[in-house]
């Protein structure tokens, strides 16, 4: 249960119910969010084989008060494509974040905040280097979640064996041209395409 009278965790040493809980409870606007990279990080998961499977969901937790949480989950390809899909949950309990773990096909391992970030921004500048962007409108509340105006550590962990390798998805063709992604790939590696029909 959320309790109101616990403080609010934005650092303004208020309680919850007179601080940023009329926002965050009135959210349709993102006009209205407070700002989120405020609340402190309580936790971030990932599959634990997605240097495998080269797509993982990263999810990045912070908590709001007392059995409150927000999450913003990223669907990242760490091979080809970055950033998939973002979508932010916005009132966790405990009870929900054990729930989401549970319903992971794919067994989920925490991992700290800055690994997280490294994976994401990683992940999104791996793929620009194939000249491909972001899969989502990349927006200002998803970006300042994991403060990506702060510098982040370069990683070798994108691509397949550090090449972009693209794996087609069920529904890349509503989001993505497909062909012309084959043909940046290819350009850049020649024959390094996997193509999975969904
Ligand atoms: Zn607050």
């Amino acid at each position: 249960m959320i309790d109101l009278y616990s403080f609010c965790q934005c650092g303004s040493g208020k309680k919850l119910k007179f601080c940023c809980n009329q926002k965050l409870k009135n959210i349709d606007s993102k006009a209205v969010m407070p700002d989120l990279a405020k609340f402190p990080i309580y936790d971030c998961f990932i599959i634990e084989t997605w240097e495998f499977s080269g797509l993982s969901t990263v999810n990045v937790v912070r908590k709001v008060a007392t059995d409150f949480y927000v999450c913003v989950s990223y669907l990242v390809d760490f091979w080809c494509l970055g950033l998939k899909d973002a979508s932010l949950m916005r009132k966790l309990s405990k009870k929900d974040l054990t729930r989401m773990l549970g319903f992971s096909e794919e067994k989920m391992v925490s991992i700290p905040y800055q690994e997280a970030r490294n994976l994401i921004l990683g992940a999104i500048d791996f793929a620009k280097t194939v000249d491909i962007n972001p899969g989502v409108q990349w927006e200002g509340i998803l970006y300042s979640f994991i403060e990506s105006d702060q510098a982040y550590t370069q990683k070798n962990c994108f691509g397949k064996d550090g090449v972009p390798c693209y794996m087609s998805g069920p529904r890349d063709h509503e989001k993505y041209n497909v062909e012309e992604i084959c043909r940046k790939v290819k350009r850049k590696n020649g024959e390094c395409i996997i193509v999975i029909k969904g």
